[in-house]
């Protein structure tokens, strides 16, 4: 019996990794991959790094807050005054083989014995960090996509799609599963946003899956609480968790940092 658990986007937050991890434990989770930014926005990148590599993750992809906190100048592209203050306070956290390690992570991986790959913003051109936001952009990455599932991160926002096997040609392949990003009938926002919940859905042989697997440590979908993906290799079943946690710890600790008051406001806000 084989369950991955998917992390992404835990922004040096550790009281949403914690939560999570709590979680994966409960679900007698056996592995662990990362899809990168690890660090930037929250103020602990240094707890929450050494939290992921004790997890011996199976796989860990770079993301764009990982490069620019570890590159050797201060070059950030198309980062706000807030992500930008916030990489180098982080850059300045991190001792030297911290900064080396994140430095070093593959922008993709297929994890092998597996139907998986790994990638922090797109398979179609990962150095460039661009984001998948409709069925448009999410048929650039399935001609680069050669596993039945990808994983990816980046936006913050939960989405799914998959592309059906080719059996007409007027037929549309690629399809939109709503249910992954909302979980309300009315909006976005949670019923309630105190207790914890999930989707599932179920893989069908011959279809490929992208799945964004939404955000630990800054959730962008108007719901505060943790995203995180497992994947059950024998069910064939991928399930989206949204976890509560202790925010208001969180939001302590950036303000104690001398981070920017909105990276702390946005937690409550998921966005
Ligand atoms: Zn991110």
């Amino acid at each position: 019996m084989t369950k991955y658990a998917i992390l992404s986007d835990i922004h040096a937050n550790t009281e949403a990794l914690t939560a999570v991890l709590d979680k994966c434990r409960e679900l007698n989770v056996d592995k662990y991959v990362c899809l990168g930014d690890i660090v930037g926005y929250n103020a602990e990148p240094r707890e929450c790094l050494k939290m992921v590599r004790d997890l011996d993750p199976v796989a860990v992809v770079k993301g764009n807050h990982d490069e620019y906190a570890s590159r050797s100048d201060d070059r950030m592209d198309g980062f706000n005054p807030h992500a930008q203050q916030a990489v180098l306070w982080t850059k300045n956290q991190l001792d030297e083989e911290e900064r080396a390690f994140l430095a070093g992570l593959p922008l993709r991986r297929t994890i092998p014995g597996t139907n998986i790959t790994a990638v922090h913003a797109t398979l179609d051109s990962p150095d460039t960090w661009g984001y998948i936001f409709d069925s448009h952009h999410a048929a650039n990455n399935f001609t680069y996509q050669f596993t039945q599932l990808c994983f990816c991160g980046h936006s913050h926002v939960p989405l799914a799609f998959c592309k059906r096997p080719i059996t007409s040609m007027i037929e549309k392949p690629i399809d939109e599963i709503i249910e992954w990003a909302y979980n309300s009938d009315d909006g976005m926002f949670p019923q309630d946003p105190t207790i914890e919940d999930a989707v599932s859905i179920e893989l069908k042989t011959g279809y490929k899956y992208l799945l964004n697997v939404g955000s630990i440590g800054q959730p962008r979908n108007h719901d505060p609480r943790a995203s995180f993906t497992v994947y059950d290799m024998v069910e064939k079943m991928v399930t989206r968790y949204r976890i509560p946690y202790d925010i208001e710890s969180t939001q302590a600790k950036i303000l104690n940092a001398g981070l920017p008051e909105r990276l702390a406001i946005r937690l409550s806000n998921g966005n």
